[in-house]
């Protein structure tokens, strides 16, 4: 078996050798990014940073989200800082000398709202132990408040970004932060900051324009330069149809085929499971799921599009996509094909995209 090992080890040397794209992962924490490595990734193309506000850290959002003064806005953010910077700390340190792309906040609202349910037995055991239980109640309200018929089309990513002051400064302080300390004990950190769900240039230009404040201001308390890209993702039908305006505010695009499936089809990515979606695979409308094998036709289009006029707004624009087609064997060959520098895809997936982004570099 042994030789067996070496034989697959030489086999993936070849591949490797054949390649044009450089393969990452999507990982959100240290262990996933040291295994990603392992798995050969050149780095990682997508960390969510939504997990890290769940968990133990529940509370605190909770907090954020019952702010009703500045201060107390500011103080939950503080208390999420430190808490954000060992995190990154852990991936840079994983990863050290390859690139991470983090992408600030995206959770779709509800997923992090508490559940009504569990909040109302809150209330009710409350009440009738004669507990204070005036915080629930507010956050209730807040729930109800911030309840939406489509979440996956609402209050997520940059405009989450816009609408909460701080939020994603404090991402980004935290990941300044986490690079100045790799830096001083002679790490490599490669950070690179993503902002999701950008429809116009003007949200990007805002966003941008604080990140890159913020880099300056860590780098001037640590003594360093932090020079690192900032750039975006292409999710939206809109932000691939004006990718020339935005490759002027952004160093890099990462094509989000999740999301631009949904919204290219006007499908809800939570209504896979849904009737009419089983209906259209049995009738043969579409052979394979848009949202396993990419639409070449449409989303496809759009990306080359978007590739096209990134690249004549900023030639030597990087170019990646990081949605679950990243690693989908036929994806990874039309990605070859539309020129992008990489893919990015679980870390399991990451052997099935070197050998095939190889095999699509070897037929031409
Ligand atoms: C995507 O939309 O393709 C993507 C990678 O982001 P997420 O799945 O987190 O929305
Ligand atoms: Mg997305």
């Amino acid at each position: 078996s042994d030789d067996l090992v070496r034989a697959v080890h030489r086999f993936m040397q070849y591949s490797d050798a054949a390649r044009r794209m450089n393969v990452r992962a999507n990982a959100d924490n240290a262990e996933d990014a040291a295994r990603a490595r392992r798995m050969g990734a050149q780095g990682v193309g997508l960390c969510r940073t939504e997990h890290m506000f769940l968990g133990d850290r529940r509370q605190l959002v909770e907090r954020l989200i019952l702010a009703d003064t500045d201060k107390e806005r500011d103080e939950s953010l503080a208390a999420l800082l430190p808490m954000q910077r060992d995190d990154f700390v852990g991936i840079f340190e994983a990863m050290d000398g390859l690139p991470v792309t983090v992408r600030l906040l995206d959770p779709p609202l509800h997923e992090f709202l508490p559940d009504v349910t569990e909040l109302s037995v809150r209330v009710a055991v409350a009440e009738a132990r004669g507990e204070k239980h005036e915080n629930d109640l507010r956050l209730l309200q807040a729930v109800h408040r911030l309840h939406e018929q489509n979440p996956m089309l609402g209050l997520r990513g940059v405009r989450l970004g816009l609408v909460v002051p701080g939020l994603f400064t404090m991402q980004v302080r935290a990941i300044a932060q986490a690079a100045a300390e790799r830096l001083r004990v002679g790490g490599r950190p490669c950070p690179e900051i993503m902002i999701p769900l950008v429809g116009t240039v003007q949200e990007l230009e805002i966003i941008r324009e604080e990140s890159l404040n913020v880099l300056r201001e860590v780098g001037e308390e640590y003594g360093v330069t932090l020079d690192y890209p900032v750039g975006t993702m292409i999710e939206l039908p809109r932000a691939a149809l004006t990718a020339g305006q935005i490759a002027e505010n952004a160093e890099f695009f990462s094509f989000g085929t999740n999301d631009l499936t949904q919204t290219v089809w006007g499908f809800s990515r939570d209504d896979v499971e849904a009737s009419f979606f089983s209906a259209y695979l049995e009738k043969g409308v579409f052979g394979v799921s848009p949202f396993e094998s990419l639409d070449v036709d449409g989303v496809g289009r759009l990306i080359r599009l978007a590739v096209e006029e990134g690249r004549r707004a900023r030639p030597g624009i990087k170019l990646g996509v990081c949605g679950e087609h990243g690693g989908d064997p036929a994806s990874v060959h039309f990605f070859h094909e539309a020129g992008l520098d990489y893919v990015s895809c679980s870390p399991f997936r990451v052997p099935v995209a070197r050998l095939e982004s190889g095999r699509a570099a070897a037929r031409g």
